[in-house]
């Protein structure tokens, strides 16, 4: 028996499939991340193809039967337009979301990952859309990260000093307790990873602009080296790991 269902959606991701179909996954709004079948969307003037794109915000209706979902009906709600306009936003973004697919199973529940992603997509396109500072955007999309790990249960506390001792300047992440402490102090710590300098006075940038910040244009002044930026991103992405496990 086939059964309709209706939903809004976040689409994580596509794939081509047979000679004429997609396959989406989707993270429903009860957090549950699923694959389901567009039939022909891969067809010229497929109806529901341009609302089913990566970052899309839309409201589905899925047929489901014998366990297999597919869509019948697509219309996006939300488009997160001024972030799909900047292209290294877009890419880390994605890079985000695929983490997060890596992380997740098909049908599997994943407690407020929905808000999550929604959120964390809408803020960061909140953000772009005001300062509309292309230069900015790596800048930006790390704040975004941040919003991102304190959505997680995650807000960072870092200082110019260690944490813990507040004697020497910070050298270590440590994840088990979401802070920056000295290299003596992390020897303690089960997790820990060590930073450079650069990395440790961009957290604590970060770490000291709210996250709706009243000043985005200074946020989006500051310059970050690529060498920095890719660390940070490599250390977020390492937490969120560490988060989801
Ligand atoms: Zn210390």
């Amino acid at each position: 028996m086939t059964q309709v269902s209706s939903d809004n959606v976040v689409v994580i991701a596509q794939r081509n499939d047979r000679e004429r179909d997609r396959l989406y996954t989707i993270l429903t709004s009860d957090d549950i991340v699923r694959t389901v079948r567009g039939t022909g969307a891969r067809k010229h003037g497929a109806k529901i193809a341009p609302h089913m794109e990566p970052l899309l915000y839309t409201h589905i209706m899925v047929a489901r039967n014998r366990g297999r979902g597919v869509v019948t009906f697509a219309l996006c709600e939300e488009s997160f337009s001024a972030l799909r306009t900047q292209v290294s936003l877009f890419t880390t973004a994605r890079s985000l979301l695929l983490a997060v697919e890596r992380l997740t199973r098909d049908n599997m529940t994943v407690p407020r990952l929905f808000s999550l992603i929604y959120v964390s997509l809408h803020s960061a396109n909140n953000i772009v859309e005001r300062t509309r500072c292309i230069g900015g955007a790596d800048t930006i999309l790390l704040w975004a990260m941040f919003h991102t790990l304190a959505l997680l249960g995650w807000p960072l506390s870092v200082s110019r000093q260690c944490v813990q001792c507040a004697d020497a300047a910070p050298t270590h992440c440590v994840f088990d307790v979401a802070a920056l402490w000295c290299g003596r102090c992390a020897t303690r710590a089960r997790h820990a990873q060590a930073i450079s300098r650069d990395v440790a006075a961009l957290l604590h940038i970060f770490a000291t602009h709210t996250p709706h910040a009243t000043h985005p244009a200074t946020l989006a002044k500051v310059t970050v080296p690529a060498s920095v930026r890719r660390e940070t991103r490599r250390l977020l992405l390492s937490r969120i790991r560490y988060v989801a496990a």
